[in-house]
């Protein structure tokens, strides 16, 4: 769908972040009918991009959500996801946050350690309830065949190993407080290759066998995220191979299967747009400086990520290589190295593709800079649904404690 760029930075300025919503549909509606015939939950991994609107949308769909915080489960709550398609993840949570999420009824809260396990059981024993939780497993895949993964290594914060799942299990099993339904893993981010996924799988089917031959019943299989995207000529994977590798891998298996995707439904949904503030050379080096920065968009800054950049207007002349950069006062303050682009002019529009995930919900207010305002293109028609930051909405938790 072409997006009026122009008109829409006039309209609502810039830096701006524009998602296409159907987009996001088609991504949702793929990968959804890839498990047709299954039992699915789709639980959008909300720290992607946590818009109410965004996740309101998957909402209406019939979409899960996956979240690493109370925050975001509250999110999730209020933008319409059924409580029952909610899972609470993350490393370390907190006594309230654990209550909370037990206390709202979601579909369970995926464990990552055993302290964390006797931590639920014991305030949903204060609660005088049964909590449902799931155990999220590392699965160790060799990290040297598959060099970009990079949780599921047992050298990595995340999840228990597979003994030490099972005694947990065990333990969950005798336990009047806890109810153990679910088993998780998450191997790693952006995977672009089926190997890794089918390797984990296998060895977590093998895991809920064996439960079930000590009579743990496990209802929900739940693979993670980390469905790749093309940033720039990467080849990935499809949601039917995806699918279908997952789905070969549980067929003995009676359970409701789950996937986590994040970057997967957003990504390629998202513009930044950005305006050129003016044109410089150091000696032989050019830049492009603009109006976004690392504080809206960090990825480049903070993991080296590639994006993918483009002028609004094409011009008919000479591409030379040069470094967009940003007003904040940091060497690492870039959104692209050796861009290859045209002369430019103040004024100029730049579009930062793939920005739809990891984007606005990793920006921040350093150097005091608002963060900047939120479109849905919905069936070709604009529709803000965040407003651009002030610096009152910024001083707002400060002021009153000036001059103490
Ligand atoms: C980050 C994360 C996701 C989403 O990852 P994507 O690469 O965006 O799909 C899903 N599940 C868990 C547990 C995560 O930490």
């Amino acid at each position: 769908m072409r997006i009026e760029f122009k008109t829409l930075a006039k309209k609502y300025g810039t830096p701006l972040y524009i998602y296409d919503f159907n987009y996001i549909t088609q991504q949702y509606l793929s990968l959804k009918e890839a498990f047709d015939g299954q039992k699915s939950i789709i639980a959008y991994a909300v720290k992607a991009n946590s818009n109410l609107s965004v996740i309101n949308h998957l909402a209406k769909m019939g979409a899960g959500a996956d979240c690493v915080s109370i925050g975001e489960v509250r999110r999730a709550l209020k933008s319409g996801i059924k409580k029952y398609k909610i899972i609470f993840s993350g490393v370390g949570k907190r006594d309230d946050e654990i209550k909370e999420a037990l206390e709202s009824g979601i579909l369970f809260i995926n464990i990552e350690s055993e302290a964390e396990m006797k931590r639920v059981e014991m305030i949903a024993k204060k609660l005088d309830i049964e909590a449902r939780i799931s155990v999220r497993v590392n699965p160790n895949i060799d990290a040297k065949t598959h060099p970009y993964i990079s949780t599921g290594l047992h050298n990595s914060k995340f999840g228990v190993e597979i003994d030490m799942a099972k005694r947990m299990y065990i333990y969950a099993k005798n336990s009047k407080n806890l109810n153990p339904i679910g088993i998780h893993f998450h191997i790693g981010s952006q995977l672009t290759e089926l190997e890794p996924i089918r390797e984990a799988c296998d060895i977590v089917a093998d895991l809920v066998k064996s439960l079930s031959v000590i009579k743990i019943d496990i209802k929900f299989f739940d693979i993670g995220g980390g469905i790749g995207i093309k940033y720039d000529d990467e080849i990935t994977i499809t949601p039917k191979d995806y699918a279908d590798t997952i789905i070969e891998s549980t067929k003995k298996l009676d359970v409701t299967l789950m996937c986590e995707p994040g970057r997967y439904m957003t990504a390629n949904s998202g513009y930044f747009l950005t305006k050129v503030l003016y044109e410089k050379q150091n000696g032989k080096h050019r830049f492009v400086m603009v109006d976004g920065a690392m504080n809206d968009l960090l990825r480049p800054s903070l993991y080296g990520a590639y994006h993918f950049i483009e002028p609004v207007e094409s011009k008919d002349l000479e591409k030379t290589p040069a470094d967009v950069v940003g007003p904040v006062c940091e060497s690492g303050d870039f959104l692209g190295k050796a861009v290859e682009l045209p002369p430019l002019e103040s004024g100029d529009l730049l579009i930062v593709n793939s920005a739809g995930a990891y984007g606005f919900t990793m920006s921040s207010n350093y150097n005091t800079r608002g963060r900047t305002a939120e479109i849905a293109i919905i069936d070709g028609v604009d529709k803000i649904i965040r407003d651009r930051e002030t610096f009152e909405d910024q001083i707002r938790l400060e002021e009153s404690y000036l001059n103490i």
